[in-house]
């Protein structure tokens, strides 16, 4: 076996050069977003103690059942490296008595980490960007997140005419109970039908059938009663007010009764846009609100909504121009005023290459692998004189000049 495989993990992909700019260009899209809506920024640690996921997500939850990475630490503590950053978030919420000043909008993005079988769009170290909003419950709030989320999506130059909002309500716990039981209901004269995957769903959860990836379920859950039906009226009108919102921002949407999350802690409203050019992955940026979180955690009665993008998937159908960067290459015989011309460049934010040498040509031959945009020659002419040659690459035009004379002389 060769050293590459031994050490080479599965699901983990390193960001480099191009990758790792685009992340954190994207990084910086997503705070100048959250900046325009007002969020601060939450940073919790990437592992937690195992019971801060294994309540809240659901014990029959695909992340809580095979994906957590979990494992005891050298003092017996039950650790796990966290799958997602909406559970981290209210425990520190809940810890510094965050929920004291509402409105609370906090945004986080970093790595995530779930075991899953490896492929397109789907990793077992990935990025989210997130938000979580925790304030008195409104459908103002809702649409306010899933145009905020719109906003970011296009902000990373995804296309989107070619994305859908999915949108659905879970209605209250009392609306989810009764739907179970209509569920449990059409399933049960249709049981034989069930994947046998879904036929255990059907008695532990059967909301989680409608999420099945099931090929034999799909015909079925298209004939589902449709969720929205079982709705209180307030539970609909709230629903209601949300889409109005969202239809006039101009926003695609469409109504998908049969969306239901993988978590257990939703209620009202859910959300996932998808994008018709990402293949089985489809769903880049997914959340909703849970009334009931922040108190299963042990802090007050308040309702949150929130929301996580995936960045490997953005990434996929984000088309960002590359920065217009310009970049000097400083050729000089001599490296003072080498050092001297690529300091007084990069103080005014340009940046430079030095190259010292005597020979011109081979140094610009050098240069050329850094694809630099200009080239500064400094010999032992412009040194007397004071001056330097500044040769625009593109245009192969080259000018004499003062040092202080270069910023307007750039394109
Ligand atoms: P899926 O149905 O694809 O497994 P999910 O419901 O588990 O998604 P969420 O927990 O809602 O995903 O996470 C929000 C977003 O994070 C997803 O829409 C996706 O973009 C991204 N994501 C989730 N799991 C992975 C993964 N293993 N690799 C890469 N991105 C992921
Ligand atoms: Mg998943």
């Amino acid at each position: 076996m060769s050293q590459d495989n031994v050490y080479k993990q599965r699901g983990v992909k390193d960001l480099i050069q191009e990758d790792a700019l685009h992340y954190q260009t994207s990084v910086e899209k997503f705070l100048y977003i959250a900046k325009l809506y007002n969020f601060g920024i939450i940073e919790t640690p990437i592992f937690e103690k195992e019971i801060l996921f294994k309540r809240p997500l659901g014990a029959d939850s695909d992340i809580v059942t095979k994906e957590m990475y979990s494992f005891e630490d050298k003092g017996g503590d039950k650790i796990t490296l966290r799958p997602e950053g909406t559970a981290p978030t209210v425990r520190a919420v809940i810890e510094h008595r965050l929920y004291e000043k509402l409105p609370l909008k906090l945004c986080y993005f970093g790595p995530m980490f779930r075991y899953e079988r490896p492929q397109k769009g789907r990793y077992r170290q990935f990025h989210q960007f997130g938000t979580e909003v925790f304030s008195e419950k409104s459908p103002e709030t809702d649409a306010e997140s899933i145009i905020m989320a719109h906003d970011f999506a296009k902000s990373l130059g995804i296309d989107m005419a070619s994305t859908t909002l999915h949108i659905n309500s879970l209605g209250s716990e009392e609306d989810r109970d009764k739907y179970r039981k209509i569920l449990r209901l059409f399933f049960s004269s249709r049981f034989d039908e069930l994947s046998e995957l879904s036929k255990m769903r059907f008695h532990k959860n059967p909301l989680r059938i409608l999420d099945s990836k099931e090929p034999e379920d799909t015909q079925l859950i298209a004939e589902v009663p449709s969720m929205l039906e079982t709705l209180s009226k307030e539970s609909r009108e709230y629903f209601e007010r949300v889409i109005d919102i969202i239809d006039q921002n101009g926003i695609k949407y469409k109504i998908d009764k049969c969306l239901v999350r993988g978590l257990d802690y939703y209620t009202d409203t859910i959300f996932e846009f998808k994008s018709d050019f990402l293949g089985a992955q489809s769903t880049f940026l997914a959340g909703g609100r849970y009334d009931n979180l922040v108190n299963l955690l042990g802090g007050p009665n308040l309702s949150g909504f929130g929301w996580a993008a995936g960045y490997e998937r953005l990434a996929l159908i984000s088309r960002l121009a590359p920065p217009k960067n310009v970049l000097i290459a400083v050729l000089s015989d001599e490296p003072k005023s080498a050092f001297k011309t690529a300091q007084f460049l990069r103080d005014h934010g340009i940046s430079a290459e030095i190259f010292v040498g005597e020979s011109f040509k081979h140094l610009l031959k050098k240069a050329f692998k850094f694809d630099p945009n200009y080239a500064i020659f400094i010999g032992e002419d412009e040194r007397t004189k004071g001056t330097i040659q500044l040769k625009n690459l593109a245009m192969k035009t080259q000018k004499e000049i003062k040092l202080d004379e270069v910023l307007k002389n750039l394109d």
